[in-house]
């Protein structure tokens, strides 16, 4: 590897925003043939915002009280939303004791000596809630794309909020970009699978790998390596820190969490998926100037 070279590639790169933090990153960046992107905060704004709110049997001021008590006490993007949600609309706040968060999967708290539990559906299963009535809004949020948060409280299931987060305007053509370079793109996402797929049939991804915990991001970016392929893993988020590490290259979005840019071989300072292919097509420009 040539000096001259990397030190080209890095400053290219640079200008762009697009920072390189070694050679080795660089000389790995032109042999991606399979770029695996996280779903939120990364191919979408990460900014979701209640939509919609359903209710069975209770007021929905009381429902949206109860879930932003437990939403408060916890650090995810859609419980920021749901906090904020219910403040625009003037809602008084309740205290939460024994708040538990449930990594993947929600979260769930006693607020006025009622046991509130909010999340997806897989959590809905393992705390024994039926959902029976609001079940079917609940598949029309997801196959609109919207990720739909339940809301059980003692046992029962008495809500849905909907949240909608808006992809970045230069996603699709990022996907496009890649594509037309030869390279598969794959979204990752801790989502539902409904939602998951909806948002990525927009874009133009055909291969979606939905539903994961966040120890299971690695193990996905390990299985393609173990079937041959050069991975990239696009992410932003602390879940999406392992999964960057396994990686052949590692791209963090700048807008992302300290631990992602600290993970990562790469960051992209202006958080543009445009800059993934623009950092592929500069590796590559480097190691044909190596040879
Ligand atoms: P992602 O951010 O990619 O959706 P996560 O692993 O953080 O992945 O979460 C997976 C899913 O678990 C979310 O899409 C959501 O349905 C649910 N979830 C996790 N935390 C919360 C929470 N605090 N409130 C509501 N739902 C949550
Ligand atoms: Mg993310």
């Amino acid at each position: 590897a040539t000096p001259t070279a990397v030190m080209v590639g890095t400053g290219l790169g640079a200008k762009r925003g697009v920072l390189f933090k070694n050679a080795t990153a660089l000389e790995a960046s032109a042999r991606i043939d399979t770029v695996v992107m996280d779903k939120t905060g990364t191919l979408t704004k990460g900014e979701p915002e209640v939509t919609d709110v359903m209710v069975d049997g209770m007021a929905e001021d009381e429902l949206l009280a109860l879930a932003a008590a437990v939403e408060r006490e916890s650090e995810h993007p859609l419980a920021a939303a749901i906090v904020r949600y219910a403040a625009g609309r003037g809602i008084p706040d309740l205290t939460p004791t024994g708040f538990r968060n449930v990594p993947g999967h929600g979260a769930f708290a006693q607020v006025r000596g009622r046991r509130v539990v909010v999340g997806n559906r897989k959590l809905m299963v393992t705390e024994d809630v039926a959902f029976d009535a609001l079940m079917p809004r609940r598949d029309e949020f997801a196959a609109a794309g919207r990720t739909a948060v339940l809301i059980a409280v003692d046992g029962r299931g008495v809500g849905v909020i909907a949240l909608a987060d808006a992809p970045r305007e230069t996603a699709a053509t990022a996907v496009a970009e890649l594509r037309e370079s030869g390279v598969e793109v794959v979204m990752l996402s801790g989502d539902n699978e409904t939602t998951a797929r909806r948002i990525a049939g927009q874009l133009g991804i055909d291969r979606v790998i939905a539903e994961m915990l966040p120890g299971e991001k690695a193990a996905t970016i390990t299985e393609l390596q173990r079937a041959g392929k050069r991975v990239a893993m696009v992410g932003d988020g602390v879940n999406d820190a392992p999964a960057l590490a396994q990686a052949d290259v590692g791209i963090a979005i700048g807008a992302g969490t300290d631990v992602a840019i600290e993970t990562a071989d790469l960051v992209l300072m202006r958080s543009d998926p445009l800059d993934v292919p623009t950092a592929l097509t500069i590796g590559r420009g480097t190691v044909r100037k190596m040879r």
